[in-house]
């Protein structure tokens, strides 16, 4: 009720019977249950700075990523870990490198702190560029971003194709891997990489696959020495994470029944939105995440339109004029009432 009446946008952020949200590949199912209990059972320790839930959560989190704690990084979702390593590169100033179109919410960021960029277009595959973005590299580079799988896209690289670029790159160049949708894939995390490769960072979220993206949690993998330099521009590592995220996000990590539920659901209605897709004349491209890329060249109709009156909210358009957009992969019956209204 309070949200109803102070909220201008409530009807954005609510989830209930009438608003349907394929817009932010959110999931589906809410948050985990197992997880949504600790963080209940844990709003009591609300007044206590916390030292054990970070030390449980650390370990778990190296436990579960065959990983030692020096290698990780905490925080309050994967975008603030974006944002800390573009402020680190951005120090003396200098080159990046991104794809587009993907997601770079940090780009303004660098901009603003003085650093110059090359935005490399996707191939004519849909793929990120790796050969144009290292042929783009100049004296001062000093990050390359790759969004695996990509968002918007949903496509994505082999572990060999990454491995080979990154060897094939000056290693005083840091090459950011955001890994956001990497569970929704068979492929393993390039984390096992960043002691071989001390420019590599990777990183994660509970946004996805947990359901945490309003309780905000992720974390990077790096180097130590990488990790180190990070928290240096962090007064208090961590402390931008709430007990409570802490207490759900350890909880989450063993609720192995929900995990598998999202899993499922997701392999079950991306098949179903392909095939939707395909018998409309609707291309699309192979995705690895839980969204859909697809162009609305041969859409006849007026997509955007039809959405609203049916208060479904779906994604933004891009490339070509606006010709390509993305929807978010929802329970089997969001997606049949979503091609029931774009039919
Ligand atoms: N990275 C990618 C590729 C994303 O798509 C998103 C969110 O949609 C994020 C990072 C941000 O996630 P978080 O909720 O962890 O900040």
């Amino acid at each position: 009720e309070f949200f109803a009446k102070e909220t201008p946008n409530f009807n954005l952020l609510k989830k209930d019977n009438e608003t349907i949200r394929l817009c932010f590949n959110e999931n589906p199912f809410g948050t985990s249950p197992k997880a949504l209990e600790a963080m209940q059972n844990s709003l009591r320790f609300s007044s206590l700075y916390d030292f054990k839930f970070a030390d449980i959560l650390s370990e778990k989190l190296a436990e579960i990523n065959q990983t030692k704690k020096e290698n990780l990084l905490v925080s309050a979702g994967s975008s603030f870990l974006l944002e800390l390593i573009t402020k680190y590169v951005s120090i003396n100033k200098g080159h990046f490198i991104i794809p587009d179109p993907s997601f770079t919410i940090f780009e303004p960021i660098a901009e603003f702190l003085g650093m110059s960029k090359s935005v490399i277009p996707l191939n004519d595959k849909k793929k990120i560029d790796l050969a144009k973005m290292k042929s783009s590299i100049q004296k001062d580079t000093k990050l390359i971003y790759i969004c695996n799988p990509n968002n918007p896209t949903g496509d994505l690289l082999s572990r060999a194709e990454i491995e080979n670029f990154i060897k094939s790159i000056p290693d005083n160049i840091i090459v950011l891997m955001d890994e956001a949708y990497i569970e929704f894939t068979t492929q393993k995390s390039l984390s096992d990489l960043v002691d071989v490769y001390k420019n590599l960072i990777v990183t994660r979220t509970f946004s996805k696959l947990y359901g945490f993206a309003g309780a905000r949690f992720g974390y990077a993998i790096g180097h130590p020495k990488m990790i180190e330099n990070l928290k240096k521009l962090q007064s208090w590592s961590g402390a931008e994470i709430s007990v409570v995220t802490m207490a759900g996000a350890i909880a989450a990590m063993d609720d192995q029944e929900f995990i598998t539920k999202v899993l499922d659901n997701n392999k079950k209605v991306k098949d179903f939105t392909i095939s939707e897709f395909n018998i409309r004349g609707i291309k699309t491209i192979p995705s690895s995440a839980n969204f859909v890329y697809f162009s609305l060249e041969n859409y006849k109709s007026d997509y955007f339109k039809k959405l609203k009156e049916a208060k479904i909210l779906g994604g933004k358009t891009y490339e070509e004029k606006g010709k390509w957009t993305r929807i978010s992969l929802g329970t089997i019956e969001e997606m049949r009432k979503y091609f029931d209204v774009i039919s």
